[in-house]
């Protein structure tokens, strides 16, 4: 059993925390929200954050963004944590911050990992997530008991900083081919075409991917998705533009050119502009439908 603190017990976090709970480890449970903490059964509530770290063994954090998680460790559990505690970071941030969160770990003695996650709310509940790592061997080798119970998968990507780095390239890729899906299946619409024959063939065929055969934008096609229940999250739009800045954050401070992860961007953020940033990622298909023709 090990002893584990918990920090960040929203969406994510409360399936992970309580998958753990469930494995037999003793967990204590801190969020800024005391409600949230209170409803995971056979948690201990802890009254903040130095009474979540003492005695434990292993730190992790879910939490919104790279400013809240650098506050966190900086006042908190890198000051009061017990000695060779490891800590696991599984938000999604920058890369640069997770290199530098990483680095004042290691001049403390402390282990740090960055483990962003793949696999939705519905990943985080079942304990199938997809956990992209970044650290030392011998920290991954001590948490992968706890990415094995939280996840179906965790591969470690290199040294800190390359989970966060993996991530953010996915979801990158992900936002680009949703588009591509959305307008695949309008253009199909205008020719007159019937949804369920695109998905048969291209699901088979080279446009094959996730975003088509597991996550398919038009409703009734393929699989249950948020399409099905009035694009509900899912994967909100607001997340998915967080995502698209640190890469493109990422892009330019690796001097990498990424003009279709920037139009996506753009793309994206003009849905939250237009109040589309509660529904899933996936709507973009919307505002596909509703475009005004260009010439070819
Ligand atoms: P969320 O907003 O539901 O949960 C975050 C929680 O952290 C909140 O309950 C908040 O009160 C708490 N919190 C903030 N600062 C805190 C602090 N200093 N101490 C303790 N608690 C604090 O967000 P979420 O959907 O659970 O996402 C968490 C992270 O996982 C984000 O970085 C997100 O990008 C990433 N992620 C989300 C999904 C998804 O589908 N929701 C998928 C993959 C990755």
């Amino acid at each position: 059993m090990t002893a584990i603190a918990f920090f960040g017990i929203g969406n994510m976090g409360a399936g992970m925390a309580r998958n753990l709970i469930k494995a037999g480890h003793s967990v204590k449970v801190f969020d800024l929200d005391t409600a949230k903490a209170e409803a995971i059964e056979g948690a201990t509530v802890a009254v903040d954050g130095e009474a979540a770290v003492s005695g434990v063994d292993v730190v992790i954090t879910m939490l919104p963004g790279g400013k809240a998680v650098l506050g966190l460790y900086r006042d908190i559990i890198f000051e009061l944590s017990e000695k060779d505690a490891l800590f696991i970071d599984c938000s999604t941030i920058d890369v640069e911050t997770a290199r530098t969160l990483a680095a004042e770990a290691k001049s403390r003695g402390f282990a740090m990992l960055d483990a962003p996650v793949s696999g939705g709310v519905t990943g985080a509940d079942a304990g199938t997530l997809a956990f992209m790592v970044g650290g030392t061997e011998e920290a991954f080798a001590r948490a992968q008991p706890l990415f094995d119970i939280m996840g179906a998968k965790a591969v470690l990507a290199g040294a800190a900083g390359a989970g966060q780095g993996i991530k953010i390239c996915n979801n990158m890729m992900l936002a680009i081919q949703m588009i591509s899906v959305a307008e695949g299946f309008v253009l199909a619409e205008n020719l007159g075409l019937e949804p369920e024959k695109l998905f048969e063939v291209s699901s088979a065929a080279s446009g094959q991917c996730w975003s088509l055969t597991t996550y398919c934008p038009v409703a009734g096609v393929g699989p249950k998705t948020s399409a099905d229940n009035d694009f509900k999250p899912g994967f909100a739009t607001a997340l998915m533009r967080k995502d698209l800045g640190l890469a493109m954050e990422a892009a330019e401070a690796a001097g990498a050119v990424v003009p279709f992860g920037r139009a996506a961007r753009d793309v994206y953020e003009k849905m939250m502009i237009d109040g589309q940033g509660d529904l899933d990622f996936s709507s973009v298909i919307k505002r596909v439908r509703a475009a005004v023709p260009e010439k070819a």
